[in-house]
């Protein structure tokens, strides 16, 4: 029900959504180390490398899109988090030195279009 008060209409909103993500990871494990995880420790990685825009507003969602966002996603702990992401900006940063190295302008131009290509597939 709407509030009047803005303020509270808000801070209802906050209570809602964290208890819709605290009830997600209730009891859950992270994937990679499989240590019990909780709401404050645990954050959700999409499998296939994402520029992820929805990011938390996932929680505010219909549920159907809600399930289908999750559906492509793990749960993973802070730290394996962090590490995940680590080594694919370092992969992603190694690939891209590669294709710079080179002078010619045509082999630039061919890479770097397949390697967009590559990351905007993996979106998938
Ligand atoms: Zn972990």
């Amino acid at each position: 029900m709407p509030y009047l008060d803005k303020e509270k209409q808000k801070a209802f909103q906050r209570k809602w959504l964290k208890a819709r993500r605290a009830k997600h990871f209730k009891g859950k494990k992270c994937a990679k180390c499989g240590k019990a995880i909780s709401s404050s420790t645990a954050e959700l990685d999409h499998k296939k490398p994402k520029m992820n825009r929805t990011g938390h507003k996932i929680w505010s969602r219909s549920k159907e899109v809600r399930s289908k966002e999750i559906a492509k996603t793990q749960i993973l702990c802070k730290s394996c988090h962090r590490e995940k992401t680590n080594k694919q900006l370092s992969k992603m940063a190694e690939d891209l030195n590669t294709i710079l190295q080179s002078d010619s302008t045509i082999y630039l131009e061919e890479q770097l279009t397949k390697l967009i290509k590559e990351y905007k597939n993996a979106k998938k």
